[in-house]
């Protein structure tokens, strides 16, 4: 009997840390792998989408038009042109949703309606989030089953940590009581410098067994990746950065079978 795939969302609500990068790897080195994987666009900066080589303005549909209702979810799904891996694109309308779902009944379990169903059809469903608290991050919040936290390796990393925990504290209270951190990754790492020394061993104190092995060292590949439309995974295998976050994507896997359902 298959069983159900994991919904992760990709968190943190600070601009810049490697949530896109982090999304955009985990999702092409899973579907790699051969896991049925779905990439969820949920930022109006539509990063994920142009990350994996579309221009948002060109697509038919996409998550803005699920939301409103203009759209089903699954016309808004389009294949990313790898094997095993799809996409719902963003677009910079998103950025009006916090508005528009001002009076809408129930807006925090929109996300989680429209993406458990599709559960039984992907084995992973990977959400990247917009750097805010607000509506979009709180339906990936309530969407998930896991989380994944990106800390870039800089002296403000744990810095408005709190404000996410406390997010995450009361979502789990009212709305969803399994929702657990996955994982914490330490992103953009410097060796060549003592302070990311610093605030790796000042993250592993806080968040102790949750924060991966892997440490994603800053490499000029990741951040080149994106302009030619692809994860740094598929863009130059062999960098530093790609085989880091496919080892990053070993132990996410690894964690998911650990605590099958
Ligand atoms: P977020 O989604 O949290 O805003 P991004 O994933 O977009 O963060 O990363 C911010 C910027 O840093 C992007 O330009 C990205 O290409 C770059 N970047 C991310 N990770 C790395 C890395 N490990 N090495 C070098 N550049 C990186
Ligand atoms: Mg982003």
């Amino acid at each position: 009997m298959a069983t159900a795939g994991w919904l992760l969302a990709v968190v943190n609500q600070k601009g810049g840390v490697g949530k896109t990068t982090t999304a955009v790897n985990l999702a092409a080195e899973l579907a790699a792998q051969g896991d049925e994987v779905l990439l969820v666009d949920a930022d109006p900066q539509a990063n994920a989408t142009s990350g994996l080589g579309f221009s948002p303005t060109d697509l038919a549909h996409n998550l803005f038009e699920v939301l409103q209702d203009e759209c089903s979810i699954e016309e808004a799904i389009i294949p990313s042109g790898r094997v095993h891996l799809h996409l719902i694109p963003a677009s910079i309308d998103l950025a009006g949703i916090d508005l528009l779902f001002a009076t809408r009944i129930a807006r925090e379990t929109v996300l989680r309606t429209l993406l458990t169903p599709l559960c039984e059809q992907y084995q992973w469903i990977i959400i990247d989030t917009p750097p805010s608290l607000g509506v979009l991050t709180i339906n990936a919040l309530v969407a998930a089953n896991g989380l994944i936290v990106p800390l870039q390796c800089e002296y403000y990393a744990l810095e408005g940590l709190s404000r996410l925990m406390q997010t995450i504290d009361l979502v789990r209270q009212h709305l969803n009581p399994s929702l657990e951190i996955w994982k914490v990754l330490l992103t953009m790492y410097d060796s060549r410098t003592k302070l990311g020394e610093q605030v790796e061993a000042e993250v592993r104190k806080f968040f102790g067994a949750k924060v991966t092995r892997t440490v994603i060292p800053r490499n000029v590949r990741v951040g080149e990746a994106p302009s030619f439309g692809q994860p740094v995974v598929e863009y130059d295998p062999r960098s530093r950065g790609a085989v880091a976050y496919k080892a990053f994507a070993q132990e996410v896997k690894e964690y998911g079978a650990s605590r099958s359902r």
